[in-house]
């Protein structure tokens, strides 16, 4: 007998049709003999709906608490729903929201972290035999408000739950049969992979492979809860997600790309110390997150600073360096939204030389123009131009994994 958690997604329980597939999986596991505790998203494209109601109401924004206790209510129909779906299958059964799942969160509204996850009412629910279905993406804070963990965040209220009852395995159903080595849907031979680190996942998940919430990655890796990633409509293994996996040929787990960036350049600045504290010190007081930096060596007295930000924050980061002219004395900003980041990651290439080179070679092939590099132990990018994204993802996906 084993403890299960099992997250299902949006997609799994759309309709009255899949909320019955999922009670029966459900009860199969049940029926050997475990405890099973649920974790649902709201259905379909409901938190979508949601957002688009309250646009409806007030187009310049509600306030965040506002926000949460509307979109709550799209796990609050699911989890009731599921529960009906596998009462009326004969199985005992009790669904939960957030708060009654004993989710204790930051007021953090519409981004809260969860603090505690206090146990009781979970485990009474389990010594008196009863499948839980607990509502994701919900908590409550220190003054009995709702709060929500940010999009995608049932993965990490699942976690949670496993984490705090130290559960056997942590599930996570979707809609795609596990984590590949690209995009499936661009690559058409992209591999599912029977295993993969946090920490790969953890890059992965950042760059836009939307299979789990970095946070729940995050979460899994700190209290060591093993993943599946699997589908809700087969029934065959998906990729487990931990901290050591068992040695591959392949040196490298997957290639992901991120389109939602944009580069900017301030050239002509002068060449002395300061310079880029105080340039980044102003963005980073705007609140722009800067992702890949590069610094051209000095001639003439100048130098030139480039670096990328996601693409809703390059307004921001344009307002913030021009703020800056009078003291900075740069020559001009030159920016390009219409780039791409296209990234491979792997633990193999830590003790592999050469893996760089081979990425670069796929690009030169190519006729793949590159941008700026940055690199980390585990994953190299490059940003090249979004035209190029597609043929890029696929001739890097070749050279490596074929
Ligand atoms: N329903 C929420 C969302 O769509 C939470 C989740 O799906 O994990 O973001
Ligand atoms: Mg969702």
């Amino acid at each position: 007998m084993a403890l299960i958690v099992k997250k299902f997604g949006g997609s799994s329980v759309a309709n009255a049709e899949r909320v019955m597939n999922v009670a029966n999986i459900i009860i199969d596991d049940y029926k050997k003999g475990n405890d099973v505790v649920v974790v649902v998203s709201a259905q379909g494209d409901t938190t979508d709906d949601l957002i688009e109601k309250a646009k409806e109401i007030n187009p310049e924004g509600a306030s965040k608490r506002e926000m949460d206790m509307l979109l709550s209510a799209g796990e609050q129909i699911s989890i009731a729903i599921l529960a009906m779906a596998i009462e009326r299958l004969g199985y005992p059964v009790v669904s939960l929201l957030g708060w009654q799942a004993g989710f204790e969160t930051d007021s953090n509204y519409s981004l809260a972290r969860i603090k505690r996850v206090n146990p009781e009412r979970l485990r009474a629910e389990l010594s008196k035999k009863h499948i839980v279905i607990v509502a994701g993406f919900q908590g409550v804070n220190r003054y009995d408000d709702i709060t929500t963990l940010g999009r995608g965040g049932s993965d990490t209220s699942a976690v949670a739950i496993a984490a705090t009852l130290h559960a056997d395995l942590c599930q996570i159903y979707t809609d795609v049969d596990g984590v590949y080595t690209a995009d499936p849907r661009k690559v058409p031979n992209a591999q599912k992979m029977d295993e993969i680190t946090y920490n790969e996942m953890l890059e992965l998940a950042t760059l836009g492979a939307q299979v789990l919430n970095n946070r729940s990655v995050e979460m899994a890796k700190k209290y060591n809860v093993e993943l599946e990633v699997l589908s809700s409509l087969e029934k065959k293994p998906g990729t487990i997600v931990k901290e050591i996996v068992k040695m591959e040929k392949m040196l490298i787990r997957g290639v992901a790309s991120d389109k939602n960036v944009s580069r900017i350049s301030v050239v002509g600045l002068k060449d002395t110390p300061g310079v880029a504290f105080k340039l980044f010190n102003e963005l980073a007081q705007a609140k722009v997150n800067v992702d890949i930096i590069l610094q051209s060596v000095g001639r003439d007295g100048t130098k030139d600073i480039s670096f990328t930000v996601s693409t809703e924050q390059y307004p921001l980061a344009i307002a913030a360096i021009e703020k800056l002219e009078g003291s900075l004395k740069y020559q001009k900003i030159v920016h390009d939204e219409k780039v791409a980041k296209v990234s491979i990651v792997g633990s193999g290439m830590e003790s592999h030389p050469g893996v760089a080179a081979k990425m670069f070679e796929a690009l030169f092939d190519a006729g793949i123009n590159i941008q700026m590099i940055s690199t980390s132990e585990i994953k190299i990018s490059v940003l090249i131009d979004l035209a190029d994204n597609d043929h890029a993802v696929t001739a890097i996906h070749d050279k490596f994994i074929g």
